[in-house]
């Protein structure tokens, strides 16, 4: 089964843009992914085709209509059912790899993208959408903040990266910073690749490999380090005071 990209765009012409190369391009081609951006515009009903309006209480900007906004929704929803339903936000919550998989894993994803200042709050009450923030920076359209999260799942796909490379041992899988890669010349301006990695001990690499992804996780995501050290303290003492009662 492939899985379905429905995004809900006013700039349907930016997909596949990037995802149309490379890995997922190839992907796209197999079948393995699709991908259907469908216009807001065409859900609007006066003469101008509005879809957005100033916002209530004043300020810059403009809103998008929850009215249209909605009557998009509904079309996406009965469609692909199934697929859970996204909106990109810096207000959601933060995008992270355990979600991306999760998501991979299913049959697809509906997509809504923003524009202007953001999108009447109550369709989030009216209508199951999860709300999804891609980082703490604001971009000018949810449309970059959708191919994003779609290549990160794309790459998971079955058969979009080969065997050889499952993503299992990467930054973020084990809640850590994956350990720095080199490669040929051995030397570059002075400087070599740690000796240990030319070494053929594979214990030793494993075990260099994993000082080195906990150091950097400590020093570069002190947020992510505090996390991992939190759940790896905390299972040993929450399975002894099960055994404890
Ligand atoms: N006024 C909004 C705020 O301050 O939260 C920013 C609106 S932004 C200019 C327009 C659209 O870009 C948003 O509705 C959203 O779809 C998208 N966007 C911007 N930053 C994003 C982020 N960090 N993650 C996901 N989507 C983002």
């Amino acid at each position: 089964m492939s899985f379905a990209a429905t995004i809900l765009t006013l700039y349907p012409e930016m997909f596949p843009g990037p995802l149309g190369v490379s890995l997922a391009g190839r992907a796209l081609a197999e079948g393995r992914w699709s991908c259907e951006p469908i216009q807001i515009r065409d859900f609007a009903t006066d003469r101008h085709r509005s879809v957005d309006d100033t916002p209530a209480g004043g300020g810059a900007g403009m809103v998008m209509r929850a009215d249209v906004l909605g009557r998009a929704v509904d079309h996406a929803i009965a469609k692909q059912p199934e697929a859970p339903l996204l909106a990109m936000t810096p207000r959601g919550a933060p995008l992270t790899q355990a979600r991306v998989r999760a998501l991979a894993a299913g049959p697809g994803v509906t997509i809504l993208c923003g524009r202007f200042e953001g999108m009447d709050e109550r369709l989030f009450e009216a209508r199951p959408i999860e709300p999804v923030s891609i980082g703490d920076y604001v971009l000018s359209g949810g449309e970059m903040g959708a191919l994003t999260l779609l290549d990160a799942c794309i790459r998971l796909l079955p058969g979009v990266m080969g065997a050889a490379s499952s993503g299992d041992d990467e930054s973020f899988e084990t809640g850590l910073l994956e350990y720095p890669h080199y490669t040929r010349p051995v030397e570059w301006e002075g400087r070599t690749i740690p000796e240990v990695l030319r070494s053929g001990d594979h214990a030793a690499i494993e075990a260099w490999r994993k000082a080195r992804a906990e150091t950097d996780t400590r020093l570069r995501r002190p947020d992510l380090w505090e996390r991992h050290e939190g759940a790896r303290v905390q299972s040993p003492s929450g399975a002894r005071q099960k055994k404890e009662r």
